[in-house]
């Protein structure tokens, strides 16, 4: 899944998981983890996630190198939030190439500049499970501040605040479009309107990853 931070892609990966049957693999909310755990890595990670800015390639890679590697993985996954660069794309084709695998699809969800901050501003997520996304007025959960699947409370990103949804716009959109430019040119890029409702979204995502038999 490719896109602006807030064009949906946890939401839409989330779905496509489960409708598939294989795993949703989002880096950031293996960072999160990270940091939560206080791991070595979470500790390393932490300052860029808080200014808005990329975490270094060589971090990012490894991370999703091992993550690759588990056995779940092994029918394939829902990329979610990498490759984030030009270098993330090629690094994750030499590797999925060494693992016996390819990229089959890149979706790319696509939303004007000006609602993304509406998105990520109104955001709310479960304490629990990473995946469950709702937002205060598109996606609202029945009752406010609490999960519908677990009851979970609901808490917001400290990243999802203005100056910081300015600072990842900047430094993240940029990388990104180098990113399409590169799926584009490799011939797997499917582009879907992001400003749809969401099962819209997700079915148009389905169709390009599994076109119905004509
Ligand atoms: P990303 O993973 O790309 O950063 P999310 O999936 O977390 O984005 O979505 C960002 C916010 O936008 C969330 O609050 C989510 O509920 C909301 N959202 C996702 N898809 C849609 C949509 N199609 N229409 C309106 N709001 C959406
Ligand atoms: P996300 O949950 O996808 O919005 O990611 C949250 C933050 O994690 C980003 O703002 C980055 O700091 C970091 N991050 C997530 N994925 C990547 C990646 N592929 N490359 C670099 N940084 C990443």
């Amino acid at each position: 899944m490719v896109g602006a931070p807030g064009a949906g892609k946890g939401t839409q990966a989330a779905l496509l998981a489960e409708r598939l049957g294989i795993p949703h693999v989002a880096s950031g909310d293996i960072f999160r983890d990270h940091i939560r755990r206080e791991t070595a890595l979470g500790k390393k990670v932490k300052s860029y996630m808080d200014q808005g800015a990329l975490v270094p390639d060589d971090l990012t890679v490894q991370m999703i190198d091992d993550r690759l590697d588990k056995p779940d993985a092994a029918k394939g996954v829902i990329l979610d939030g990498f490759p984030r660069t030009r270098r993330q794309a090629e690094v994750l084709d030499a590797m999925l190439a060494k693992k016996g695998g390819r990229v089959t699809a890149a979706l790319y969800v696509d939303v004007d500049r000006e609602k993304l901050l509406r998105r990520l501003s109104g955001r709310w997520l479960c304490t629990e499970r990473a995946d469950h996304v709702y937002h205060e007025t598109a996606r609202p959960p029945k009752k406010t501040g609490v999960c519908d699947i677990d009851g979970a409370p609901l808490y917001q990103r400290d990243d999802d605040k203005p100056a910081t949804i300015k600072a990842r716009m900047e430094k993240q959109l940029p990388p990104m479009f180098e990113v399409v430019d590169y799926y584009t040119d490799s011939g797997v890029l499917h582009a879907v309107d992001g400003d749809q409702p969401v099962d819209e979204v997700t079915d148009e995502l389905m169709r390009a990853i599994a076109p119905p038999a004509r």
